[in-house]
């Protein structure tokens, strides 16, 4: 029985990535307001917030300099854009500090409102370069299975997941993916994680020439995968990826919009995976999410090259309206403002360990295949069977029983393709949040076997 809200909701509300026709039926979990780690229902129940929402409110909720910073801003300049010539102060700090904290050399700064927004222009950025440089047919784009870069047509279409696929008629053309880096899944028996990695490293290369290096703009990556179920790669796999794209003059895009910001206990998750990409994507933490606001960090020869083809086309013909948003820019000055002022991506390295070790202990429950972690976040591979590691059928929807089971636990984390359930929570969280996230996580995995064991699901 719907509330009164839940029936407005589900009379006017489209709910991205939803079951549209099921949620007519449970309603929305409506929520009201939040306090650090935890957030409370229309009905006062809180829930530790497991997932810093989507992978993004670092800080946690009811941060009152953000706040500030943010009601600030809007009094002195709600909205200019940075539009043909135009600028502000807030969108000028922001890009220097970018540039000072990156890992790696970057020149100038382009804003968006989001991940995707990123992503788009990262393509529109490779397209518009190499067509400064006389390589007209050096276009497409390689992405991998299970990677997750965004819902818009271009990104949707980089994401290596079928459900971002069907029925939306992508991908467009001229973008390819490559084998995903999930050692557990996709090794052969006995094959090492080096061995692995070296047959992945491989398995690019011969893409790359099959379909022509002169046809091979860009390949795009996130340090550790998000979305597609937490899949950390093995050590190795970046500098052997690397290899092969310097051999073929590919462009490396890192996709850090979940890592960017102490995600892994560095302040971009590059540093942690000895990745080293020529451009990146950030978004979600680089406001804590307060604001809608990404950034795409581009080198300086990339920047040469589009600089150049916008003077002879009399204009560089890009950009979104709140590209820079002051308020934006504002509350993310603040958010960097406070990451290092409070020592967060180290105190982030001293919490996960505990965080690690609570993540390993999953592996014990008989319904834990993997229990996957890097730093803070964590994708839990639900199976039916330990041993062969075969999975419950997808429509039981086990992940999704997890969430369900966590939530009546007054717990928030997600289930994600694969039948994973994935934790990702605000970095500020304590070391006593950290062990009540997972006291209520595994209560959750034991009503899941519960009802599995009576539904007679598991193996015998
Ligand atoms: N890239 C990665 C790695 C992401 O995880 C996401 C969102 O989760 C995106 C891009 C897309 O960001 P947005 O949802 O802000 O468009």
């Amino acid at each position: 029985m719907l509330t009164n809200l839940q029936t407005r909701d589900v009379e006017t509300l489209i709910h991205p990535y939803t079951n549209l026709v099921a949620i007519r039926e449970t309603g929305p979990l409506i929520l009201e307001r939040g306090q650090g780690v935890w957030v409370h229902d229309v009905d006062g129940k809180p829930y530790l917030e497991g997932m810093a929402g989507l992978w993004c409110t670092a800080l946690g909720y009811g941060n009152e300099e953000l706040v500030e910073a943010a009601s600030t801003q809007m009094r002195k300049l709600p909205f200019t854009h940075i539009f043909g010539g135009k600028s502000h102060d807030p969108a000028i700090e922001l890009a220097e500090k970018l540039k000072e904290m990156a890992p790696v050399p970057i020149s100038k700064v382009f804003f968006t409102c989001s991940g995707s927004e990123a992503n788009d222009t990262q393509m529109k950025l490779v397209w518009y370069m190499n067509n400064a440089l006389g390589r007209p047919n050096k276009k497409k784009i390689i992405a991998r299975m299970r990677g997750y870069h965004g819902v818009t047509i271009a990104s949707a279409s980089l994401t290596g997941l079928a459900g971002n696929h069907n029925s939306f008629d992508l991908p467009i053309a001229g973008i390819r993916h490559t084998t995903s880096p999930h050692h557990y899944r996709l090794a052969e028996p006995g094959e090492t994680e080096e061995d692995f990695a070296t047959r992945l490293a491989a398995d690019l290369e011969a893409l790359i020439l099959a379909e022509g290096p002169e046809t091979v703009a860009a390949f795009i990556a996130e340090p550790v995968m998000g979305a597609g179920g937490v899949i950390v790669p093995p050590k190795s796999y970046y500098p052997k990826i690397q290899d092969v794209l310097k051999k073929y003059d590919v462009f490396f895009i890192g996709d850090e919009v979940i890592t960017g910001f102490g995600r892994l206990g560095t302040a971009f998750g590059s540093e942690a995976m000895e990745m080293k990409p020529d451009s990146m994507s950030v978004a979600k933490a680089l406001s804590s999410a307060y604001q809608p606001i990404g950034a795409v960090m581009i080198p300086e020869a990339m920047y040469q090259a589009v600089a150049s083809e916008s003077a002879e086309r009399g204009n560089f013909g890009h950009g979104f309206t709140y590209s820079g948003h002051p308020v934006a820019a504002a509350v993310a000055l603040k958010t960097l403002e406070i990451y290092e002022r409070e020592n967060i991506f180290e105190r982030v390295r001293a919490k996960i360990p505990q965080f690690e070790a609570r993540c390993a202990a999953l592996e014990d429950h008989p319904l834990v295949g993997e229990a996957r972690r890097k730093g803070l976040v964590a994708g839990i591979e639900i199976v039916a069977d330990k041993k062969t590691k075969r999975q419950f059928d997808p429509k039981l929807g086990l992940a999704a029983k997890v969430v369900a089971f966590a939530q009546a636990e007054g717990l928030i984390v997600r289930n994600v393709f694969g039948d994973a359930v994935t934790i990702c929570p605000p970095l500020v969280i304590s070391p006593a949040e950290i062990d009540e996230l997972f006291d209520r996580l595994t209560r959750a995995l034991d009503r899941t076997l519960d009802w599995a064991t009576q539904q007679n699901l598991l193996a015998a």
